[in-house]
């Protein structure tokens, strides 16, 4: 049963209160899902980057049918859509499958060939930050894979946040946990992950902006190497 709920600040305020509370981080991370579930129904849905299917996994136990978005940009590997396949195929998830106003070609029309390269805040604009934008203008809450532990940048993630920008509330059910607890539910519940880890990627993004980390190097140092971005946008 969904409960009609107006998000706001402060209900946002109350839930991370209540949810950051609890200890241990699959009880906490399924406990705020169902309640995202119940409160919002089909006006919530979660992102996906498929880099694996863990949070995807968790959205199917505690909310069956929950909408997952993936940025379709043009620009993934191979490996990134066979994992967006196989998670659809086998999770009781509804796949809302995005793609940019214009396609790859479209863009080097306009703005040139290899834009990531040259300005790859505009490139991510287009590709990710407008069309998440827009697709979410049919949602009132959403939710995404964000750890503390990921980054410095990441470090402050609330279970529960108010998303300002645009006035949804976002949920983060992944924010306390640690790559140990990752690896853990993977292990336990046989989670579909991008085969690109086992090629030394750390973190999985666009093709012409990831590269490989070397054995001990941050995961996301291999996000737009060399090109001072460390986030596309889509969550500051
Ligand atoms: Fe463009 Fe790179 Fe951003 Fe993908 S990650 S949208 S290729 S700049």
């Amino acid at each position: 049963m969904t409960i009609a709920l107006r998000p706001t600040p402060l209900l946002a305020q109350a839930a991370d209160a209540w949810y950051d509370g609890i200890a241990d981080p699959v009880e906490q991370a399924l406990s705020v899902l169902r309640w995202a579930g119940d409160t919002f129904g089909d006006e919530f849905a979660i992102t996906s980057s498929m880099a694996d299917g863990l949070l995807a996994h968790l959205a199917g136990r505690a909310t069956p049918g929950v909408h997952v978005i993936f940025l379709d940009t043009g620009y993934h590997f191979a490996e990134t859509l066979g994992t967006r396949d196989w998670i659809s195929s086998v999770l009781p998830i509804t796949l809302v499958n995005v793609q940019p106003e214009q396609s790859v070609a479209q863009q080097d029309l306009e703005f040139g060939a290899r834009l990531h390269d040259r300005d790859p805040d505009l490139c991510c604009s287009l590709r990710k930050v407008q069309p998440l934008a827009q697709t979410l203008s049919g949602y009132v809450a959403w939710g995404s894979g964000v750890r503390r532990d990921e980054s410095p940048t990441r470090a402050d993630t609330k279970i529960v946040d108010w998303d300002a920008k645009r006035e949804m509330i976002k949920f983060n059910p992944l924010a306390a946990w640690t790559q140990d607890d990752v690896d853990r539910y993977v292990a336990e519940h046989a989670i579909p992950v991008n085969p690109l880890f086992q090629l030394g990627y750390g973190s999985i993004g666009c093709a012409p902006c990831t590269r490989p980390v070397a054995p001990g190097e941050d995961p996301r140092a291999g996000r737009w190497a060399g090109r001072g971005k460390t986030e596309c946008g889509i969550h500051s």
